[in-house]
C-alpha cells in the first residue's frame, strides 16, 4: 500500500496537481491541513482534494483563520490580509465541508495532525526538545505533521535520556526506514516551502517496505505568482514562492 502524504498545499493549485501528476496512482492520500490561505486558488483547491478518490484531511491554522475559527489578528500582516481576501473567496460549500474536519486523526501506524499532537493548531514542532515533549500526546509509533513547511524528521534515540529524540532534514530522495523507534516526520509544504527549495514538497510512504520517502516537484511558479499579483494579494507572498521561503 502507497500513501501520500501532503501538507499546507495553501490555494496553490499548480504545485498541488504537479503533486498529485508526480505521485500517480496511490492507495490514499492523507491531507495534514492548510489546504488554504497565503494563494490564489482557495475554491479550487479545496474542491481538488475532495475528487481524491481515497483521502483524508485535518484543518490548520489557516483554514480555520478563513473560517473564522480563529482570530486573524494573531497573524502577521500580509497573513491576516491574505487570510480577509480568502475568507471572501471561500464558497459556503467549502467553508462547511473544511469546518467538519477532526483535528486529529489514527491511520494505520499513523497519528495525524496538522501542528502537533499536544496543540493540534498552533505548535511549531522545529526543536528536539518539543518533539521529545509531544511523544506523551500520540500512541502510534509514527506521527505526521505539518504546519512549518519545513521538511524534518524527529527520531526517538533510546538510551538517551538528555536528548531522546535526534533530528533531521528531509532532504530530496531520503527514504526513511520506518522502523522500533518512535518517529515525527513533516513532509515539508506542497503551496508554500520554506527550506529554500522552491519546488513542491510532499513525502511517500510505502507500508509493505516500511519507507517513508521525501520528494520534490518542479511546478509553474510564474503562474502561481501572475495569479496572486490579479487577485490583489500581497507581493511578498508570491515573491517568497520563487525563493522557497
Ligand atoms: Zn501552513
Amino acid at each position: 500500500m502507497r500513501i501520500a502524504v501532503i501538507s499546507d498545499i495553501h490555494a496553490n493549485l499548480a504545485a498541488f496537481e504537479a503533486v498529485i501528476a508526480d505521485f500517480g496512482e496511490v492507495d490514499e492520500v492523507w491531507c495534514l491541513g492548510d489546504v488554504i490561505g497565503y494563494g490564489p486558488d482557495p475554491n479550487e483547491c479545496v474542491e481538488r482534494l475532495r475528487r481524491l478518490p481515497r483521502f483524508v484531511c485535518l484543518p490548520g491554522n489557516h483554514d480555520y483563520a478563513a473560517l473564522g475559527l480563529i482570530d486573524v489578528r494573531d497573524f502577521n500582516p500580509v497573513a491576516r490580509t491574505a487570510a480577509i481576501w480568502t475568507r471572501e473567496q471561500l464558497t459556503d460549500e467549502n467553508a462547511s465541508y473544511l469546518e467538519r474536519l477532526p483535528q486529529t486523526l489514527v491511520r494505520d501506524d499513523f497519528f495525524l495532525v496538522h501542528a502537533s499532537p499536544r496543540q493540534p493548531i498552533w505548535e511549531y514542532v522545529l526543536e528536539e526538545s518539543q518533539a521529545a515533549e509531544n511523544l506523551a500526546f500520540f500512541d502510534t509509533p509514527y506521527c505526521l505533521l505539518g504546519h512549518s513547511h519545513i521538511p524534518l524528521v524527529f527520531r526517538e534515540r533510546p538510551n538517551q535520556s538528555r536528548n531522546p529524540m535526534g533530528r533531521f532534514m528531509g532532504k530530496p530522495g531520503i527514504e526513511v526506514s520506518l522502523g522500533d523507534e518512535r518517529m515525527i516526520i513533516n513532509p515539508g509544504s506542497v503551496g508554500q516551502p520554506r527550506d529554500r527549495d522552491a519546488r513542491a514538497a510532499y513525502g511517500l510512504i510505502d507500508l509493505e517496505e516500511r519507507t517513508f520517502e521525501f520528494r520534490r516537484v518542479e511546478y509553474d511558479i510564474a503562474a502561481t505568482q501572475r495569479k496572486m499579483a490579479d487577485a490583489g494579494l500581497p507581493k511578498p507572498l508570491a515573491e517568497r514562492l520563487a525563493v522557497g521561503w
